[in-house]
């Protein structure tokens, strides 16, 4: 564990700094302000030049021990930054509170006051260049009650977002995975557990009493001025509990400046179809198996034009509605911006140039934004208002409810005061300001009368400058004579060495510097425009600096609105973007009611077909039939067919089209019902959980388990090949039991592939239970796919042929087939193979020895034998067969 000295017979500053040292969390490394540099020391210094690749050098003394230290500079501060937090590190930064100056005042001695203004970390960055532009940055924190009660409560500081939502028992990891946060509040007993449960994200354990229910009421309240949380919603003790506890950690790592949070919300336990995390994983939702968002769901059909949208996509996808009115609202929108194609593609053009507003505006309220924060802000909202113009142009005046309500929400004809600001905003700032106000230049000449005096009063100092070159030159007659500048000397004369003595000791030339080959002069006409110039430039610096915070103040105060409005943009991108893809894809408009169906008609799998429409290729599109009463179809289907013939495309794709549907997005498909899913199940592949140490059977079996045990009638079960981790019989009763209880007692909608062909059986004996196959051809000696469903079970010699394509040895094959005839042919597999001969029997006799015909063949000399001869010889060794 890290410790540091005590501050016994530190110096000053090396006291305030164990002072800061105290005050930061131990997990975090300090970097403490020196001018134009942070300083870390001691173990802070040996890990950061260690993670940086820096130089670790030492500073004095302390307790007779050298101090370890290495620093970075403020300027690239927050690359440095950037890397340490990727690395694992939290940074809190001690800034200078006041000017330098001011500490001389006091006394040679005394330091300069410093103070945490901030702890960086994963879960609470802001920053565009340490954040990804199309994916959330969450921060979560799991509260677990002595009662059992669990709730996990998350915020979005980049976007101001502040949720909870109650844990029902065993819903935690799919919760986790669903929200999948950067950074992990725990108490610190569930430490390991959340690392076990989130390994990608930082776990930040804190102590138990943080997650207190009864203090976590208090401080919400407080922090949201309201004497009770009713008018928030409902909230369970241990939402409160997390709330509290996630609320105590933002405003810890903000240091008292906290960031603009929204009213806490509760979602309500089941307003998201549940997925859980190995679903979410094998669908390869938003990234492959492998990591990459490339060949992800997201990744083919995202058409969004903005990075808010793009998260906000991110976001339905991860939890899919299970409200039928917002997913009806949400079809809604996408079905409109199909049909008006032109306004689509105006929306979508105008959508582009409105950045990401909603990130400009937390950071402007964290006091951490600058003028192209504002600009951007301003762009987004003239944007919107441009869009209400476009629809009201448009032939079709009446766009559905979701949309009509998201352009309200961007409209500015109804807010005065936000119209006013982003019309002062344009007229404030430059068409290109810089990031940073540090430096000024951003005001545009005209908005500030007093500005353009003082740029005006700088200018002309300068242009009088330019002109004293001239002026001394004259006078010295060094016609080689320059004026300078630089921030030593401020500006000066120099002359070459050997022209130095025409002005040394003339008025009103004053020597100030000799070098090697150059001698420099100031004159007291210089010294005063130098001062006269300096001081233009801070005090319009300084007033550029209130402009600024005048308008920025005026952001944050219409925050509610200005979110509103973002918001609203990002809703209208992900409708018109959904549409765009849905007519790229030919998806339809699925119909989402609260019945037990599935009817899925030559539906598609939307990153298959993609790839195979790269290579020329088409996708064979299938229907998928259930029925979670089991009248109309079956609830659970058997899968069965040859390998590679397609059985897991057909699963995942049928999860795949239940996802997108509820996510309020059109489908790829001629046409779909889906009655509500309120839990997604899938066990495909054999992916090893090797991270957990768990091998492939257990983690097989741990999956199954999980659906077996929880999966209720709104669920849906896609299950893959399970029992393949173990011997046959194993695998198969595995299975056998599987399917009959996810029949009986889940009775929820399943489809089961697998390879054990007796399963197909059941189909029989189960009323709900039904069989398909994917066919495969014989033509011209080749085994063909043809990616078709087709009703009843699969005829099984496939295997057998797909293992001689592979060059099995031909003796291998034959003895294949006559097993498979022997177990076709019997009851039970074990009876089947009871009294089968042994393969070595049958086959090691007419290995071992040449047949009869093979020794007469060998005996014949050809080119010896007439043809008559040879036709006689043909009879004899057929006669020996
Ligand atoms: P299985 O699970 O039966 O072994 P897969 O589902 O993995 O087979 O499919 C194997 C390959 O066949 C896929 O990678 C894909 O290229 C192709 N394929 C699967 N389904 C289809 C389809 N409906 N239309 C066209 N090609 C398909």
């Amino acid at each position: 564990e890290r410790a540091f000295p005590t501050s016994d017979g530190a110096t000053p500053m090396m006291a305030q700094f164990l002072e800061l040292r105290g005050q930061a969390p131990l997990d975090a490394l300090l970097f403490y302000r020196m001018g134009d540099f942070y300083e870390l020391f001691f173990d802070d210094a040996v890990r950061a030049a260690e993670a940086l690749d820096i130089a670790l050098t030492k500073r004095g003394e302390h307790q007779g021990e050298p101090i370890p230290m290495c620093g970075v500079p403020v300027h690239n501060a927050q690359a440095y930054l950037s890397r340490l937090i990727k690395a694992g590190f939290k940074v809190a930064v001690g800034e200078q509170m006041e000017d330098p100056a001011e500490a001389k005042k006091r006394g040679a001695k005394s330091v300069v006051k410093r103070a945490i203004t901030r702890i960086v970390t994963p879960g609470t960055l802001t920053e565009d260049d340490l954040l990804d532009a199309r994916s959330a940055n969450r921060i979560a924190a799991l509260a677990r009650l002595a009662t059992g009660e669990a709730a996990l409560a998350w915020a979005d500081v980049s976007e101001g977002v502040f949720q909870s939502s109650a844990v029902p028992e065993g819903a935690l990891e799919a919760e986790l995975a669903a929200l999948n946060p950067a950074e992990l509040l725990v108490a610190d007993e569930d430490a390991r557990l959340a690392s076990a449960l989130c390994p990608a994200s930082t776990v930040t354990p804190r102590v138990r009493a943080k997650f207190d229910a009864a203090s976590g009421e208090r401080r919400l309240k407080q922090r949201f001025e309201v004497a009770s949380l009713d008018s928030f919603g409902d909230f369970t003790r241990a939402e409160i509990a997390a709330l509290g506890c996630l609320l105590d950690y933002l405003e810890l790592t903000q240091a008292g400046a906290p960031a603009k949070l929204s009213a806490p919300r509760s979602m309500a336990a089941g307003a998201a179809m549940a997925i859980d995390p190995a679903a979410r994983v094998s669908l390869e939702i938003d990234r492959t198996m492998a990591g990459s968002r490339k060949g992800s769901l997201i990744d083919a059909i995202d058409r969004t034009v903005t990075a808010p949208g793009a998260r906000l996509l991110a976001e339905r996808l991860a939890r899919p509605s299970t409200d039928l009115d917002a997913i009806g609202a949400r079809h809604d929108a996408v079905a409109f911006f199909l049909e008006t194609r032109e306004l689509r593609e105006q929306v979508r053009a105008r959508l582009k140039s409105a950045g990401d507003p909603a990130r400009a505006l937390s950071r402007l309220c964290l006091n951490r934004g600058g003028p192209r924060d504002l600009l951007q802000l301003a762009r987004a909202l003239r944007e919107g208002e441009r869009l209400n113009a476009d629809f009201a142009r448009s032939p079709r005046s009446r766009p559905p409810v979701l949309v009509a309500s998201q352009l309200e929400a961007v409209s500015l004809a109804a807010r005065p005061g936000l119209a006013a600001l982003v019309q002062d905003v344009e007229r404030a700032l430059v068409d290109e300001p810089p990031l940073l106000t540090r430096d000024g230049g951003f005001v545009r000449p005209g908005w500030a009368p007093g500005l353009d005096e003082l740029r005006k009063l700088k200018d002309e100092s300068r242009r009088v400058v330019a002109g004293l070159q001239k002026t001394y030159a004259d006078q010295s007659g060094v016609a080689s004579l320059k004026v300078k500048h630089n921030n030593v000397l401020g500006y000066f004369i120099e002359v070459s060495a050997k022209n130095a003595d025409a002005l040394m000791g003339v008025e009103p030339f004053i020597h100030r510097q000799t070098m090697a080959n150059a001698v420099r002069f100031s004159t007291p006409e210089l010294g005063e425009l130098e001062a006269k110039i300096a001081s233009a430039g801070e005090r319009a610096i300084a007033l550029e600096l209130e402009i600024f915070e005048e308008l920025r103040a005026r952001v944050e105060a219409l925050s509610d609105s200005v979110r509103a409005a973002a918001q609203g943009l990002a809703e209208l991108d992900l409708a018109s973007a959904a549409a765009q893809w849905a007519e790229e894809a030919g998806a339809c408009r699925p119909r989402v009611d609260d019945s037990g169906a599935f009817e899925i008609e030559a539906g598609r799998h939307p990153v298959v077909e993609a790839a195979l429409r790269r290579q020329a290729e088409r996708f064979t599109p299938n229907a998928c039939r259930l029925d979670a009463s089991g009248e109309a179809a079956a609830r659970l289907l058997l899968v069965t067919g040859p390998n590679m013939a397609g059985k897991s495309t057909f699963l995942r794709q049928n999860a795949l089209i239940a996802i997108l549907a509820q996510a309020g997005l059109f489908v790829p498909a001629a046409s779909a019902r889906i009655g509500l899913v309120d839990r997604l199940f899938s066990r495909v592949g054999a992916a090893d959980d090797l991270a957990r140490g768990r091998s492939t059977f257990m983690a097989e079996m741990i999956e199954t388990a999980a659906i077996l045990n929880q999966a209720g009638p709104r669920a849906l079960v896609i299950l893959d090949e399970i029992g393949r981790g173990t011997s046959t019989y194993d695998g198969l009763s595995i299975a056998w039991a599987a399917v009959e209880h996810l029949h009986a007692v889940n009775r929820c909608r399943a489809l089961f592939a697998t390879h054990y062909h007796e399963l197909t059986r059941l189909a029989d004996e189960l009323e709900a239970c039904g069989n398909v196959s994917l066919k495969a051809r014989e033509w011209k000696g080749e085994l063909v796919f043809l990616h078709e469903v087709q009703p009843g079970p699969a005829d099984r010699s496939y295997g057998v042929e797909v293992a001689r394509r592979a060059g099995l040895p031909a003796a291998a094959v034959k003895r294949a087939k006559e097993i498979l005839k022997r177990l076709e042919s019997d009851d039970t597999p074990a009876a089947a193979l009871s009294d089968l001969p042994l393969f070595s029997a049958v086959q090691a006799e007419p290995e071992s020895r040449p047949s009869a015909v093979e020794e007469r063949l060998k005996a014949i000399d050809p080119d010896g034998l007439s043809p008559r001869e040879a036709h006689e010889l043909l009879y004899v060794l057929k006669g020996l067969v």
